[in-house]
């Protein structure tokens, strides 16, 4: 699977190589479970609101591990104190935090984003859902942690929404890239001004992968007309053969929760799945690159899609 750095993700990088550091940035999507934030701060009494805070993040902010849990067999839960009980990350939506660490005996340090499934409004910790890879360097550091450690943040803004911005939006994901998908979809069915209506389509490669998917089914039966869910998998087993649809995402599958064209269309997920949606990413992952695959077939176009 092809490694590279993003765009915005560069910006961080020249910045960090302005001093004197080498960057490097990877985006790789995939796997797995669950966890709901109820809190928004639209519901807090106005007192309450009045003692939020938001997090300054100038540079790389130093945030300490609160506990840490395992959700599956490759994800963990984590959760890290921000600087009081009344801070909030105040994060623009689909806004993921760039960690830089420095592995042991090295000299060049490790930068890796990572999506908060927790709100941006919620007070005095923020919650990621990280999947381990094999010998992985980001992934590998955030499963190492131990509550009382500490690990460098910084905010890296990946898409620009603004409520009602589209009337129906279809959101495509896979794996790990449900993250910034959870955020967006959980932001705008809880603004009551927004009234947007979504379909989701999730592949996972089984049952078990299924990240957050209480949560989504939480969401379903909350906003019946507004969201609706499809799960896909790749290896059913017999106890829950006809649960999901099977396989990898298809034509059918799309069209099937997308009778009609969607105003917007958010690809999240491996490369792989994105090339075979969307077509792949231009420039190594920096750009959008041309529209492909079953999206095009389907007669969008490319300001109509935005690939992750
Ligand atoms: C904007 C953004 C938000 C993200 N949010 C999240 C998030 O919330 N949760 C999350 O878990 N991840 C998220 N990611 C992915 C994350 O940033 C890292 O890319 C991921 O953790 C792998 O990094 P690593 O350093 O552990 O692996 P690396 O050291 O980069 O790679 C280790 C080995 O694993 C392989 N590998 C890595 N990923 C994959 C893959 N998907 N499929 C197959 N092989 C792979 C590599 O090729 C290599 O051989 C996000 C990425 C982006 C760009």
């Amino acid at each position: 699977m092809a490694a590279y750095l993003r765009p915005s993700v560069k910006a961080a990088g020249l910045a960090a190589a302005g001093a004197g550091v080498a960057y490097a940035g990877y985006q790789h999507w995939n796997s797995t479970s669950s966890f709901f934030n109820t809190v928004h701060a639209e519901s807090l009494p106005s007192d309450s609101q009045a003692a939020l805070k938001k997090v300054q993040w100038k540079g790389f902010t130093e945030l300490k591990l609160e506990s840490a849990e395992m959700v599956n067999h490759n994800v963990r839960r984590l959760t890290f104190a921000l600087p009081d009980d009344q801070s909030i990350t105040g994060l623009p939506l689909i806004t993921s935090l760039l960690t830089r660490h420095t592995p042991e005996g090295a000299w060049v340090p490790v930068f890796r984003p990572y999506t908060p499934v927790s709100g941006n409004d919620e007070t005095g910790h923020v919650t990621f859902m990280v999947k381990k890879y094999p010998n992985g360097k980001g992934s590998g550091k955030m499963h190492s942690l131990q509550p009382g450690d500490t690990l460098l943040f910084k905010p890296l803004h990946e898409f620009d929404y603004k409520p009602n911005q589209f009337s129906t939006m279809t959101l495509i994901a896979g794996g790990s890239g449900i993250t910034p998908i959870y955020q967006l979809t959980k932001a705008i069915l809880n603004n009551p001004e927004d009234k947007t209506k979504i379909a989701l389509v999730y592949a996972n490669n089984s049952e078990e992968d299924i990240l957050l998917k209480n949560d989504f089914d939480e969401l379903a039966k909350k906003y019946p007309g507004r969201f609706t869910r499809l799960y896909t998998v790749s290896n059913t087993t017999p106890q829950n053969e006809g649960l999901y649809e099977k396989g990898y995402v298809t034509k059918e599958i799309l069209k099937k929760v997308m009778p009609q064209k969607a105003n917007k269309v958010l690809v999240s997920g491996p490369p792989a799945m994105t090339e075979s949606v969307a077509g792949a990413k231009g420039g190594f992952g920096w750009t959008q690159g041309s529209l492909g695959g079953i999206l095009k077939e389907l007669g969008y176009t490319k300001e109509e899609v935005h690939k992750f």
